[in-house]
Order: structure tokens, then sequence, then C-alpha cells
């Protein structure tokens, strides 16, 4: 087994094990391990790690536009606060607002969608508490079978195929992600539209009600319960910004290698489309499993002191179905900070960088890029 994401990853899991927050990976379509984690304990460790860093932080501060030195430079970002409306400078700037929002206010070029009007679906996940683990067993092989039963039967009907329920750390604690958000016309409701995104949070309160008064009716989960429902809607997908490069779903199931690889990416396409959600994996065993990701894809064109990182960055809507999780966004997260970092000491732009200097510091920093690398041991 071996886990390809390392680096800023591998210090935050590390923290929340230390919390006694990480489960055991688990195979996924048996091609794949999956790394599930406790919430809570994610946003203790994430804040730990910030502090640790000395990261000024600023909560409670809503992105809502920019002013620009002139077309390729920004000067700073302005942000609603309580206390009202505040600008913050800065040299370089990292958009992972994952909806590229800092990006399209600047003025880059940016793509949305699959180009016939759908992005990949929203869903409203949820989790349940006061499963009966032993009734339960390994309900998550079973569940699939047992809602076509009960559509066939008329009992309910469900938005998308490929529903996920599997137990958290304490197994008498689930997590369900079975819902799929849509709007009248039947398209992905919209992330970059607030009413989209109010109709579709309110229509996935319903949905999780709808699954969950189907799991009822499973054994083990009789007694269950809805103890959590997220703070909002989750987005699969808005904007992608258009870089120097965009890694596309060729990419990933060709394992792609990048001469300016800053990390990997070991996750399949996983196309959430309507009404079911399509894997396509690269040959396994047969190739290596993963695919690696270029800077280029950090450095949007024609803007000189931004960079964008997560489900934002520059790739095409297969490739962003497959890099948009979590594990390549921490690649790019950490190449992204890494490389402003490097670039304000050396007085560059980030495109300017040299790339061995940035695959260099990465590498101390405990990352894996692919590459010459030996692939690292052990999960
Ligand atoms: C339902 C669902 C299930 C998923 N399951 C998995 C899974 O099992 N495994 C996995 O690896 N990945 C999973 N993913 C994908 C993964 O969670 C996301 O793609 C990934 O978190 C994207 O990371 P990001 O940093 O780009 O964006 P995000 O994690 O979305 O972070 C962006 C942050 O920016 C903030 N923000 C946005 N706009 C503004 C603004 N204007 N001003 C201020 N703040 C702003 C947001 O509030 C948010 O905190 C799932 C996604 C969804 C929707």
């Amino acid at each position: 087994m071996h886990r390809v994401v390392q680096g800023i990853a591998s210090d935050l899991l590390g923290r929340i094990d230390r919390l006694g927050g990480l489960n055991a990976p688990h195979l996924i379509l048996g091609k794949i391990l999956a790394q599930a984690y406790d919430t809570a304990a994610y946003k203790i460790a994430a804040d730990d790690l910030l502090g640790t860093h000395k990261v000024d932080i600023l909560f409670h501060a809503l992105g809502a536009g920019v002013v620009m030195h002139d077309e390729k430079r920004i000067d700073a970002l302005m942000v609603e606060t309580k206390a009202g409306r505040k600008a913050i400078t800065g040299d370089i700037f990292i958009d992972c607002s994952g909806d590229g929002d800092l990006a399209a206010w600047a003025g880059a070029r940016y793509e949305v969608g699959d180009n016939e009007g759908s992005m990949l679906y929203p869903s409203m996940m949820f989790r349940l508490n006061g499963v009966d683990p032993d009734k339960a067993g390994e309900a998550w092989r079973t569940i699939p079978a047992l809602m076509e039963k009960a559509e066939a039967a008329g009992r309910h009907r469900f938005p998308r195929k490929a529903a996920i329920v599997r137990p958290q750390r304490s197994p008498i604690e689930w997590r369900v992600n079975f819902t799929q958000l849509a709007r009248a016309d039947g398209r992905a409701i919209n992330g970059l539209e607030p009413d989209d995104l109010t109709r579709g949070e309110l229509e996935g309160r319903r949905q999780a009600v709808d699954a969950f008064n189907f799991l009822r009716t499973v054994a083990g989960f009789e007694n269950s319960y809805i103890v959590d429902l997220p703070p909002q809607l989750g987005i699969r997908e808005t904007r992608r910004v258009i870089g120097g490069y965009m890694l596309s779903g060729e990419d990933v199931l060709g394992c792609a290698s990048f001469d300016d690889s800053i990390g990997v990416n070991g996750w399949p396409m996983e196309s959430h489309v309507a009404g079911d959600v399509i894997f396509k994996f690269p040959p396994i065993p047969q190739s290596r499993g993963f695919n690696e990701l270029p800077y280029r894809m950090l450095i949007p064109e024609g803007l000189d002191n931004l960079m964008v990182a997560g489900r934002c960055a520059s790739m095409t809507h297969d490739g962003q179905s497959a890099a948009r999780v979590s594990g390549a966004c921490f690649a790019m997260g950490e190449a992204a900070g890494t490389a402003a970092a490097l670039a304000l000491d050396g007085n560059a732009l980030p495109r300017e960088l040299a790339g061995d200097k940035l695959q260099d510091r990465l590498k101390q920093q405990g990352a894996f890029l692919g590459r010459d690398q030996a692939v690292p041991e052990g999960v």
C-alpha cells in the first residue's frame, strides 16, 4: 500500500490521528484506498497546523471584489466583514476559493462545466448516529440492491445511483452520500448563482430526509438519527481557471508525467452526471495508477501575482472530475504556498520561478512529486 499524496497532507493526517480521528483506509471499487476522518478532529488539527506555521488567520470575511494595480497585477482583495469592508493587500495572491472568485474578478479566463451547460452535480451529505454496528455489518455492500428493490416496489425514489454509506471512526456513526441536486431544467445546480444555491440547499436537506427514511428500513439503522448536516451544499465544480496547462481526463487515465510536477493525483475520473456517478480508472494494476500535476496548472494566464490551487485550478472538465478531490488539492495548495514564498524571496513572478528550485523545496518538505522519486511505502 502506498500513500502518494504526502507533504503537508501527512502532517495534517498525523495530527488528526493523534486526536483519534482517522479511520483505517478502505478499498474503493477494488482499486484505490480512501482515507476517511472525523470532521471535528480535522478542524482542530487544521487550526493547530496553521498555528504552528504562524499563519495570520481571518475567518468571517467574505471575499467580495478586487482592486487592480493594472490589468496584470492585483493590489488588494476586498472582503466584507462584520466590522465593514476591508482591503487585504499582498504581493502574491493564491485563489483557493474553489470557485475561482478572485481570479474571475481579476479578469482571468476560465471555463465552467462541460460546455453543454452542465457541471458536475452537487450533493448534500450527512452523518447518522445511533447505528447498531453489529446488525449493520457491511451494509455498504447490500444497500445498492436494497435501493433497487425499494425503487422497483415503488416505496422510494432516489435522485442518483452509486450511493455511498460508510462507517466513521466510531462505527455507531455513518456518513451518507446519497443525494444529487438539479435545477428544474434537470441541469446541475449552479454553485455561482445564489438563487440556485438556496434552492439546492433546501432541496438537499429534503433529499437527506428521504434518504434517511429509506435507511431506517435497513437492518442496524432502525434507531439511527441525523446527527449532522453540512453548513452548506457540497459543490463539485464551478469555474476552472485557464492556466499554462489544463490537466485533462487523458492525463489522468494515462498516468501522465510532467517535467514541472509539483505533486500527484491518485483519484480516478469521477463524473457526477444526471442520475449517476461514473468512475473511470487508469488501468490498474498494469499502470502506476496516479498522474503528476504540473506547476503550470497553478498559474493563470495574463496575471502576474495570482496563483490558483484546488478544484478551480487549470483543468478540463474531465481532468477536474478527478483532481478536484482533496488529495490533489493538498498537493496543489502546498505547492502554491511554497512557490509564492520562493518567488517573494527571489523577487520573481510565480511564473518565472525555476522549476527545480520549487521541486527541491517541496521534496525537502516531504512531498511526493512522482518523477524519479521512489513511491512512498505505507499509508
Ligand atoms: C458531496 C461531496 C463529496 C466529496 N467527497 C470527497 C471524498 O470523499 N474525498 C475527497 O478527497 N474529496 C471529496 N470531495 C471533493 C473535495 O471535497 C473538494 O473538491 C475539495 O475539498 C476542494 O478543495 P478546495 O480547497 O479547492 O475548495 P473548498 O474545500 O471548497 O474550499 C474553498 C474554501 O473557500 C471558501 N470561499 C469560497 N469563496 C469565498 C469567498 N468569496 N470569500 C471567502 N471565502 C470563500 C469556502 O467557504 C471554502 O472554505 C467531495 C466533494 C463533494 C461536494
